[in-house]
């Protein structure tokens, strides 16, 4: 299944990142000898698996419908705002990042190396929807001072990517392959939740089963800057008991610049009840906001953010699903949603793709 080349020219969509052409024209050639998979989803669990599949000789292109990789480890830049602090990131997808197994310590090892990752804190404070609690210990969380976007970035940055405006429609099994809007491949990887991924295969697919049964909750993000800290310092809180707080986190110490911002996640009630117009719900978190952490000046600029899919109501146990054409991987396969379990998903699909496709 190699009729059609995928050149590894053209304008880089990111800096950094090789921008393909998926072509399905056989007048450009045949130069593919070796099996090629397509990777449909561009957060850290697909590009995971297209790292793997690239390094064990696999011609591999990541597709993605956003304007940049990255998925859920996603950033805003402050624009237009009028702070002093003008153009700096913020994360507000994932919040930070913890590493447990072996094979990502690895990996966050050598971000950390390269300064694109620092180890920020291991003390949360819990409150409730009134204030502080108390302070719990936990294990070491990791930031990164460009946002988490850019470690996405940095392990696609010699990989074949196609972004925006390439949203990928359909994912067609063949003899020996699937076509993926209408180019073969030998496999095809979807890196994305399950909802996601199910307007991609025919409604008869045997990975309708698998995810149909995945369902994702929601969550808001409230981004909101001040003139100055206006609050008692911590870097990040648990809230609990709260119908409309879930987590605040100081984006200034997390980010190490200690610029004047709050991120706040919102429960997944809030947030189904907002989805259509996120922003209406912009004054109950402010006032919800000020209850909690005791801010104590107006926020000089603010913005919510609609996760329509931020989090699977429960996970799948094992690591990732390939049945030879197919491959599913994603922070839903494994025992805890987050980073390293999406991660982990994505090496461990790339791993049995190539056994498979190099046998
Ligand atoms: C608000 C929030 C807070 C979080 N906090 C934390 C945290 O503190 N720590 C932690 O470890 N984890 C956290 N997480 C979870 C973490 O972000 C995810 O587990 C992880 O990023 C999932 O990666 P993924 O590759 O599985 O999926 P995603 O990041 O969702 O990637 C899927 C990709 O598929 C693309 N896509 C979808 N459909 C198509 C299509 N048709 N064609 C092309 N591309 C498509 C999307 O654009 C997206 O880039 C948080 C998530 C959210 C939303």
């Amino acid at each position: 299944m190699s009729d059609a080349p995928l050149p590894t020219s053209g304008t880089p969509t990111v800096p950094g990142l090789v921008a393909p052409q998926l072509s399905a024209d056989p007048a450009a050639g045949d130069t593919a000898v070796g099996p090629r998979v397509a990777v449909i989803g561009g957060g850290i669990s697909g590009v995971a698996a297209a790292r793997v599949l690239h390094d064990r000789g696999i011609e591999v292109v990541v597709l993605d419908r956003g304007h940049r990789i990255g998925g859920r480890m996603a950033v805003r830049t402050l624009r237009d705002t009028g702070l002093p602090y003008d153009g700096r990131v913020v994360d507000v997808g994932a919040a930070y990042l913890t590493a447990t197994g072996a094979a990502f310590r690895t990996v966050v090892d050598s971000w950390v190396d390269r300064a694109l990752l620092r180890p920020w804190t291991d003390t949360f404070v819990t409150a409730g929807p009134d204030g502080r609690v108390s302070v719990v210990t936990g294990p070491l969380r990791y930031a990164a001072p460009l946002g988490l976007r850019s470690l996405v970035e940095d392990l696609a940055a010699d990989l074949p990517v196609l972004v925006h405006p390439d949203a990928v429609e359909d994912v067609a099994r063949v003899d020996g392959g699937v076509l993926v809007d209408g180019v073969s491949f030998d496999a095809a990887v979807l890196a994305m939740p399950g909802p996601q991924a199910l307007d991609l295969v025919a409604e008869d697919d045997p990975v309708v089963a698998v995810l149909a049964s995945q369902f994702y909750d929601p969550t808001l993000t409230l981004v909101v800057a001040y003139d100055g800290v206006c609050w008692e310092p911590f870097d990040a809180m648990f809230v609990n008991g709260s119908a409309l707080l879930a987590v605040v986190v100081d984006d200034g110490r997390r980010r190490g610049d200690l610029a004047p911002v709050l991120v706040v996640h919102s429960t997944s009630l809030l947030a189904a009840r907002n989805l259509d117009d996120p922003r209406s719900a912009a004054p109950q978190l402010l006032a919800a906001l000020t209850a909690v952490v005791g801010t104590t000046a107006d926020p000089a600029w603010f913005d919510v953010r609609r996760w329509s899919l931020a989090k699977p109501r429960r996970t799948l146990g094992v690591d990732h699903w390939f049945d030879g054409a197919i491959g599913l991987c994603g922070d839903v396969w494994g025992e805890t949603s987050k980073i390293e379990t999406a991660w982990t998903s994505g090496d461990a699909l790339g791993r049995a793709m190539a056994d498979r496709l190099l046998s």
